[in-house]
């Protein structure tokens, strides 16, 4: 997502112009509710209004599951739509014309390429499906569907196809309808004949051959790429697309554009390992469904994820090879990317010998739904693995596999990891303390500045947390707050990353009448996506003090946020000292310091007191 690619003032012009509620009532029925308008969240399912829509402020916010931002968001979120395209949408409703930016010429060859290769790619898909349901051509291959359990429906459905067992019949197809070799190799389907031997040898010959073909859509449902699977145990298994100017296997979901409606509705978004195993829990009505194109599931699929859901749900197969491999570099990566982004990964791990196909086959979607309410979080089944692993080692590798684990949940927030260390030491017998011990050179050793970064970029932090913290904030994004009640307050002095970012950004605030701090956060949040949740919560959240009473509640807010600092530094310092006095380490400067520490904190006592 780049908004630059639309020139600023454009955006702005639109944004004037067009209405949040007016574009939001094209999806939901909203209710006048005070200020600001109340509908049921198209995001998630609920009984009593918690979807609230201002037109002061131009922001919508959902108090049931936090989804929120401006009118662009909202297009983007609810169409599955890129910023550009939710901006061109809008734009277009209002009667704003939106020029490209520079390399105009460049960018429209390449889309027009795309379209060709769109084009191609869809008069491909049915020469694969005619030749399927062509009952000499495809009887393999229909035979080789029925008995893995697929209904005509679902295969019509997912377009499945057939590539016969053939050099070429689908380039000599594609060549009588006027595409050339160049278009078919662009689009993957083909591959150019290498000269051998001195031997000049010129055309392409068909990638796919003699397999079932799941054709791969975009959010739009156009065919991007294609994959293959063998009839027989020939290798490789499955065969997919190449990178191509529509294709890319790192960034997209298999089934994606089928399973967005659910994934957003029911709030949870499901990843399995295999094409079969996504059509055939479609077919069981199990629709919040996708698939990696044969890839590992990694950041690069963060941005397609976080448009539909918080909630991943990894569903494993316990015997797929990759999966122990892969455990800990996934799992640490994910402890990382996707908590920092708010996104929960919970895994399901299937019972032995069963993958998904199976599981619903013999018990129906009451079984797999079962299964994925006994999920567990991705910590806990890295831990469980790892240790379960490691009971039947040598001492060596239990060691070194409880070291993994250990700078793993060093990773964790702080309270996670004591629970964490406490269920290990149970599991393997150890006393707590030893473990405890152990932790502290783990991820001293291995990951102290991942810890830091983690830490500081850690999920948003709970309302108690930083209570004071956001009652500043909204006060200062719903226009309330002069700037010298706030005592020269510095970002440094908030306690959490997000709140440090939202305060930089507010003393930034350009001093111009017509800039509310509504707009001046709208445009902070659509850089930044990963805030807009918390902004549009500000913003719209009601205030729970009295409006004369304002000033009184921010010079509270700051006297709360600098004596909450001096009490943490008056507890570090005091730990600090107990360790140097039991070391047996002089001690005598800390003592002056802590002195100094204590009297700062009565002063301020009695001042804001
Ligand atoms: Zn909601």
């Amino acid at each position: 997502m780049n908004p630059r690619t639309i020139p600023e003032d454009i955006i702005q012009q639109i944004r004037e112009r067009a209405d949040i509620v007016e574009t939001v009532s094209a999806y939901l029925r909203l209710n006048k509710a005070g200020q600001n308008f109340k509908g049921l969240c198209p995001f998630h399912s609920e009984k009593t209004p918690s979807f609230t829509v201002s037109p002061s402020r131009q922001m919508f916010h959902c108090f049931g599951c936090g989804t929120g931002g401006d009118i662009f968001s909202f297009v983007m979120k609810i169409d599955g739509e890129s910023f550009a395209s939710a901006v061109r949408q809008i734009a277009d409703r209002v009667g704003i014309q939106v020029p490209s930016v520079g390399m105009r010429q460049e960018r429209d060859e390449t889309g027009q390429r795309r379209e060709t290769l769109l084009q191609l790619n869809d008069a491909a898909t049915e020469f694969f499906e005619t030749s399927l349901w062509n009952s000499s051509l495809g009887k393999k291959g229909m035979e080789y569907l029925h008995a893995r359990g697929m209904q005509e429906e679902t295969i019509r459905t997912f377009r499945l196809g057939f590539a016969r067992p053939s050099w070429d019949a689908l380039a000599q197809a594609m060549r009588t309808k006027g595409w050339t070799d160049a278009d078919l190799v662009d689009a993957g389907i083909a591959i150019p004949r290498e000269s051998q031997e001195g031997k000049q040898r010129t055309g392409v010959y068909d990638r796919f051959r003699d397999r079932i073909i799941f054709p791969i859509s975009d959010l739009q449902g156009r065919v991007i790429g294609f994959g293959g699977r063998v009839l027989d145990d020939t290798q490789p298994k499955y065969l997919n697309s190449p990178e191509t100017l529509l294709f890319h296997k790192s960034r997209q979901l298999y089934a994606m554009e089928k399973a967005r409606t659910e994934a957003t509705r029911r709030n949870a978004l499901m990843v399995v390992e295999g094409y079969f195993d996504v059509i055939a829990l479609h077919q069981a009505g199990i629709r919040n469904v996708v698939a990696t194109l044969g890839t590992a599931l990694t950041s690069s699929h963060l941005p397609l994820i976080q448009r539909f859901s918080k909630n991943l749900k990894l569903v494993f197969d316990p015997d797929s090879a990759g999966i122990r491999a892969a455990l800990r570099t996934a799992a640490t990566e994910m402890l990382d990317l996707f908590a920092g982004r708010g996104i929960s990964v919970d895994v399901v791990t299937l019972p032995d010998q069963r993958d998904p196909d199976t599981v619903v086959r013999e018990g129906g979607a009451m079984a797999f739904d079962q299964l994925v309410d006994g999920a567990e979080t991705l910590i806990d089944f890295v831990i469980r693995h790892s240790l379960s692993q490691a009971t039947d080692q040598s001492i060596e590798a239990q060691v070194k596999n409880l070291d993994a684990v250990l700078a793993i949940i060093s990773r964790t927030s702080d309270s996670y990891q004591s629970l964490y260390l406490k269920q290990i030491a149970e599991r393997l017998g150890i006393d707590e303390r030893v473990l405890r011990t152990q932790h502290r050179g783990a991820s001293e050793k291995t990951s102290t500045p991942a810890r830091h970064a983690h830490k500081m970029a850690g999920p948003p932090p709970s309302p108690q947390s930083g209570k004071a913290e956001e009652m500043l904030l909204q006060l200062i994004i719903q226009d309330k707050v002069s700037p010298e009640w706030l005592d020269d307050l510095q970002a440094s002095e908030f306690v959490h990353r997000d709140y440090q970012e939202l305060f930089t950004w507010a003393q930034a605030m350009p001093e111009d009448e017509h800039i509310t701090g509504a707009k001046h956060f709208i445009s902070f949040g659509e850089q930044n996506p990963e805030y807009e949740s918390l902004i549009s919560r500000l913003a719209l959240r009601p205030l729970e003090c009295e409006e004369h009473d304002i000033e009184r509640a921010v010079r509270e807010c700051v006297s709360h946020i600098r004596a909450r600092n001096l009490d943490d530094q008056f507890s570090e310092r005091t730990r600090q000292m107990r360790i140097a006095e039991r070391e047996g380490r002089p001690a005598e400067d800390m003592h002056t310091q802590l002195e100094a520490l204590r009297q700062a904190k009565s002063a301020y006592a009695q001042q804001s007191g």
